[in-house]
């Protein structure tokens, strides 16, 4: 392995051009190469189910960096092209056009695709799902189209989607084959709260059911549910989930988690090969928070991963990674979450619930036995996240009593809880 060689990053998306502008702000000068195989410049994904979808103009915004930024720090883009091989021991990529590509150092930011139905063919008409931009462009059309629309799962994503389509004028469905919307994301009572609220915007929600079969029809598509009824709907969007794009580094010989499936990466970002790191939603690191190894689809895990494999790569210190945080936007909210919900989170509310508020405000505050503050949702109260962040890295034990007391401020109340938690006990 030659240092003059470049330092590759397969993948143009949010992990790898973030990594790209690291590897510069912490003063690499030698060459970076990235390739990606989608044909626009990085852009980024979250505006995909919501803006885009209903407004063309953003298709023209979402640009993670202006558009003369790797021209003017010499990051070499080969866009429209696929890696299709790396030689893990002589350190050589092979692309899709035929270059043969030897790296220093390579970074994988392949991200992941979204999960197909069972049966049906990619590309089938009326069916979609979203992932990359001309996804949310051909359903941005579809929705046009017609006044009706199936999203099947009430993760984020389809929240996302049925929300913007509700925005729109179009009469949504949502079929969600667990109890509750988010179940993997967020306790029971915060399901339970935002599931209103979508049926308060004028969704028909049906919990606990699943398709037994989807069939395309010229008109549409034909979804017989395992409890005997039928749907039928001009446009069917998939929202089910996201499988890691690993194909490279499974054929690299690099190790993947067994039950998640993603890259394993351990805290700086290395992959079993000391000189391949990986970066974003393909991976599966250790969340010291959680106690274990998860895959995080988030754009702020891409990007805290993008620094630090940035830094790893140069053998540069960096701040550790910051706490897990994820936001959504959906009917009428900004949601936040900091930290990760955990079994056994005892929540206790601060401020009003109220599910037909047209602009809610409140936080959702998730103890654990020993009263430590571990899993925190704003809805329209980022501010107050902010506030609420250093008991949460901290892990300071906490008057749950005190941060949910509305009539004390809540700045207040955290720099109280600080306070008690580092006087000395007198027992
Ligand atoms: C519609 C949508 C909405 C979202 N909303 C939110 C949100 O509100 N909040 C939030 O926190 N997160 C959100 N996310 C998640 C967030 O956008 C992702 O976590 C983030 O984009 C992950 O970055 P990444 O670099 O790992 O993957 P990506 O951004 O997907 O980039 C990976 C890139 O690598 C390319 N690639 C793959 N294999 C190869 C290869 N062999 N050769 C060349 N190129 C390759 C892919 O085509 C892709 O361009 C959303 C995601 C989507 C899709």
């Amino acid at each position: 392995m030659s240092h003059d060689a470049p330092i590759l990053i397969v993948g143009a998306g949010q992990a790898g051009a973030t990594a790209a502008a690291a590897l510069r702000a912490f003063g690499h000068t030698g060459r970076i190469v990235m390739v990606g195989n989608e044909r626009p410049l990085p852009y980024e994904r979250p505006p995909l189910s919501k803006a885009v979808l209903s407004d063309a103009a953003m298709d023209e915004r979402i640009g993670i960096h202006p558009a003369g930024f790797h021209g003017e720090r010499s990051i070499e883009l080969r866009l429209g092209t696929e890696v299709t091989s790396i030689d893990a021991a002589r350190s050589i990529a092979h692309c899709s056009d035929g270059e043969a590509l030897a790296f220093s150092r390579c970074l994988l930011a392949t991200g992941g695709k979204a999960r197909t139905l069972p049966g049906l063919a990619e590309g089938t008409p009326r069916v979609h799902a979203i992932r990359t931009l001309a996804d949310a462009q051909a359903l941005r059309e579809a929705m046009r189209q017609h006044a009706s629309m199936v999203v099947l799962g009430a993760g984020f994503l389809g929240l996302e989607i049925a929300s913007t389509a509700r925005g729109m004028g179009l009469e949504v469905t949502v079929l969600e084959s667990a109890e509750r919307v988010l179940p993997r994301a967020v306790p029971p009572v915060f399901s339970d709260w935002l599931g209103q609220r979508v049926r308060h915007a004028g969704i028909e929600l049906r919990l606990g059911v699943r398709p037994a079969s989807i069939t395309p029809h010229a008109d549409g598509v034909a979804i017989a549910l395992e409890d005997g009824r039928q749907l039928n709907a001009p446009l069917l969007v998939a929202a089910i989930g996201l499988v890691p794009e690993v194909a490279l580094a499974r054929a690299s010989g690099l190790e993947l988690h067994p039950a998640n499936g993603g890259i394993r990466i351990d805290a700086q970002c290395r992959t079993s090969a000391a000189h391949i790191f990986a970066a974003g939603d393909c991976t599966s690191q250790f969340q010291p928070l959680f106690g274990e190894e998860i895959r995080l689809e988030s754009w702020q895990s891409a990007n805290e991963q993008a620094r630090i494999s940035a830094a790893a790569m140069l053998g540069v210190a960096t701040e550790s990674a910051a706490t897990p945080w994820f936001w959504t936007d959906q009917f009428g909210c900004n949601v936040q979450m900091l930290g990760m919900p955990a079994a056994g989170l005892a929540y206790r509310l601060r401020g009003p619930q109220a599910t037909d508020d047209m602009a809610p405000k409140f936080l959702l505050l998730g103890f654990d036995g020993e009263s430590r503050l571990c899993h925190a949702i704003a809805v329209n109260a980022g501010g107050d996240l902010r506030q609420l962040r250093a008991l949460v890295e901290q892990r300071t034990s906490c008057d749950a009593a005190l941060l949910r007391d509305t009539s004390i401020p809540l700045r207040q109340a955290v720099r109280d809880t600080i306070a008690a938690a580092a006087a000395p006990s007198l027992s």
